[in-house]
């Protein structure tokens, strides 16, 4: 795909076939892709058939990976130089199918850079304990040690549309990195990037059969995504409804789940306004609004609210949107008409229960203009449900008692934001907040790509991802013992 992509920018669209096991298959039924800001078609995707995809998690299962530690470095190092010396390429496809704006996708690509950087790092690390036993009164002269192997079975993936490219980096390094075998169904509002990033880790030397990307009608390929007899573990990013029947209905096998989110910037009375009006707006419009760690509402103390608001809108009618392509501008659309037009009616909703507008709600096809609301009741479904898109929700408090049981009051518990400089109120934040994150002055979505990530409640099971904690869930950690005298 590579190299057909001079064919996106001639404006011919790309039939692409499904990469199982490094093979080209499908490709008799497919699923039109468009272009979100332009409706051009940008390509086909196969329909894949419950058999194909049961190929794919045989042939996966049935292989076992020799590569050493180092042979697996070597190979994502290549896979990050590849995408790093065809960025500018890799955003125009990442843009197309999902209209986020250039300066979205360059970035997406090097996250993605930087995921296969960390995974190289940590396949060299082996951590594994050792436990000697003459500990107590009745111990051995023995050691117990612990060793992590890869899983029996094949891992099956499943990505949501918004991060095309970083999303599947963030399931395949990890899997990579610990020698398994894995199957990633893309969504199919962006499945392009996955299959190029196929293509590269190929190139870049991986064994074809350590990864599958297979396409299709969620309706006739998930449940076999999710029960496969080939298949020990899913690993599911997207949102809750979805992650709920996911817990359902793949039964016995492991789970790991990252939900949806609906993340607080909480701004209280003693902070930096202008940083906070920064931040706020950053976090609420970056990827159009659509990031699981998106400012989705903003609680803001009373007693600086005004000057906060003032210095929001001012922010927010800085921010340049329109055709993702152009690279000034700061956002693009988001993922399609339909989206767009629930955030019309959700914003909507919020002024008839007394919300007031202050910028913003303007729709045009799939393009969302950046939206401002002040006075919004905290139970509207605006602020009360996840809403993925580029608008800023205030919520006014009173005092940081009242911050944290708003901030508290949704189902979602991912990560949070908090701009204070006082000690007391970071301490009472970090412990009462009920998230996976607290980012004290910075976006909920700050992290690297290293460290631990995920939510708890309804945003995720606890279990996190982040490359490490991905490659400890993706293991089996067995223990041997050894006569030690
Ligand atoms: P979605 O839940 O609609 O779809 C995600 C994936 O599930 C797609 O690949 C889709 O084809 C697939 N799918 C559809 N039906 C399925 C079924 N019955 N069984 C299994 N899979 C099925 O999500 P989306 O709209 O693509 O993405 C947006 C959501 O993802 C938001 O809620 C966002 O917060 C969440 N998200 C969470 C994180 C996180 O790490 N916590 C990160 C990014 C996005």
């Amino acid at each position: 795909l590579l190299t057909q992509l001079g064919a996106l920018r001639r404006g011919e669209p790309l039939h692409q076939k499904m990469r199982i096991a490094g093979q080209l298959m499908g490709g008799e039924r497919v699923i039109d892709v468009t272009n979100p800001y332009t409706g051009a078609l940008i390509g086909t995707i196969p329909k894949a058939s419950v058999a194909e995809i049961q190929h794919a998690f045989r042939t996966a299962k049935n292989f076992k990976s020799t590569l050493t530690r180092y042979d697996r470095y070597k190979i994502m190092l290549r896979a990050s130089e590849l995408l790093r010396a065809n960025a500018d390429a890799i955003s125009d496809l990442i843009t197309a199918e999902s209209g986020l704006c250039k300066k979205d996708t360059l970035y997406e690509v090097g996250r993605a850079c930087d995921v296969f950087q960390f995974a190289a790092n940590q396949s060299l690390v082996d951590d594994g304990q050792v436990f000697s036993c003459d500990l107590t009164p009745h111990g051995k002269q023995r050691k117990v040690y612990t060793m992590r192997e890869p899983l029996l079975g094949a891992i099956s993936a499943i990505t949501p549309f918004n991060h095309p490219l970083n999303q599947v980096a963030h399931k395949v390094a990890p899997s990579i990195a610990t020698n398994n075998r894995m199957v990633l169904k893309p969504t199919e509002k962006t499945p392009f990037s996955a299959l190029l990033l196929a293509d590269i880790l190929y190139e870049a030397g991986l064994p074809p059969e350590m990864f599958s990307v297979v396409t299709g009608d969620p309706r006739e390929i998930a449940d076999e995504m999710l029960t496969n007899a080939d298949m020990d573990l899913v690993t599911f990013t997207g949102g809750v409804p979805i992650g709920k029947y996911i817990a359902g209905k793949a039964v016995y096998k492991r789970q790991v789940l990252e939900l949806g989110g609906n993340d607080p910037i909480i701004v209280m009375e003693d902070a930096d306004i202008e940083e906070a009006a920064t931040l706020a707006v950053s976090g609420s419009y970056k990827n159009s609004g659509q990031r699981c760690t998106a400012v989705k509402r903003m609680i803001v103390h009373e007693k600086i609210a005004d000057r906060f608001v003032e210095l929001l809108v001012e922010k927010t009618r800085a921010i340049k949107y329109g055709d993702p392509m152009n690279p000034d501008n700061d956002m693009g659309t988001v993922i399609d008409e339909p989206a767009a037009r629930g955030f019309e009616s959700k914003v909507n909703d919020a002024i008839e229960h007394g919300a007031k507008l202050l910028y913003g709600n303007v729709r045009k096809g799939a393009l969302y203009s950046p939206t401002v609301l002040d006075h919004v009741p905290e139970t509207c479904a605006l602020v009360a449900e996840e809403t993925f898109g580029p608008v800023s929700p205030v919520i006014r408090c009173k005092d940081i008692a009242d911050a944290i049981r708003i901030s508290n009051s949704t189902p979602y518990g991912l990560s949070s934001s908090v701009c204070t400089n006082r000690l007391d109120y970071i301490t009472r934040f970090v412990r009462e907040l009920e998230v996976g994150s607290v980012n004290v002055r910075e976006v909920p979505g700050y992290r690297l790509e290293l460290t631990p990530f995920g939510g708890i409640k309804d945003s995720g099971l606890g279990y996190k991802e982040g490359v490490q904690e991905a490659m400890k869930s993706f293991c089996n950690t067995k223990t041997y013992s050894l006569p030690w005298a």
